[in-house]
């Protein structure tokens, strides 16, 4: 008897478990207890980003990252779990953004680390997901580390909110529809998740210190907000 109930306990555990992985869809009145929180990596977390996100050389403290769990509003308008990893200095930010973000119904289609695309921007960028820590040189540098190989930089529904290069490129590639047609009313229910000067994603960005890449002149990174000052 005391057998079948250690084995029930455990199925009992690994379902909540389970249930509660980054990209679960909650049903509508689940606690949010547990969410909104950070705590430093732990173990299986770093397993996941090990020769991917923490790449070999990479000169990012794994003390000085933290891991988020998180819930925000999928496209449907449902409650999604969602796991960020990104800087310590930056963490208590993140969270108020991505609370008020998601208490005000805000979309965010999708929000796991970028290690469950092998680290791939592009791949993880077309998926229209939603991270921040990757650890990368910055281009054409062997010392200079980008905002994201620090977890300083964020980039919020790409696919929606694209990188335009000063040649015009676009990327991700999927994305092109949206890097010039920002006001369209073609746009449907993502013309809620562009992300204009003003509205409620870029105030609270900017309300915590962050500077969004779409007011740059040379490039525009619309989906990009970073945060260097601590
Ligand atoms: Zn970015």
């Amino acid at each position: 008897m005391k057998k079948i109930a250690i084995i029930l306990f455990l199925c009992l555990a690994a379902t909540v478990s389970w249930a509660q992985k980054a990209g679960t869809v909650l049903p509508s009145g689940a606690s949010h207890k547990g969410f909104f929180t950070q705590q430093e990596i732990p173990d299986d977390v770093f397993r996941r980003m090990q020769g991917k996100s923490f790449a070999k050389g990479c000169t990012t403290k794994r003390s000085d990252l933290r891991y988020l769990r998180l819930l925000h509003c999928n496209m449907n308008g449902d409650t999604q779990v969602g796991e960020m990893v990104c800087h310590r200095t930056i963490a208590a930010a993140l969270i108020d953004i991505f609370r008020a973000l998601y208490e005000s119904g805000y979309r965010i289609e999708r929000m796991v680390l970028i290690d469950d695309y092998d680290a791939d921007d592009e791949r993880s960028m077309s998926a229209n997901n939603t991270s921040c820590f990757n650890f990368r040189f910055m281009t054409g540098s062997r010392t200079r580390v980008s905002l994201h190989g620090r977890g300083l930089a964020v980039d919020i529904n790409p696919r929606y909110n694209p990188y335009i290069n000063k040649k015009g490129k676009v990327s991700p590639i999927n994305g092109k529809a949206y890097a010039y047609n920002r006001t369209s009313s073609t746009l449907g229910n993502v013309k809620d998740v562009i992300i204009r000067r003003g509205d409620i994603c870029h105030r609270l960005f900017l309300k915590h210190g962050f500077v969004w890449g779409g007011a740059w002149k040379s490039l525009k990174d619309y989906q990009h907000f970073e945060r260097i000052e601590n």
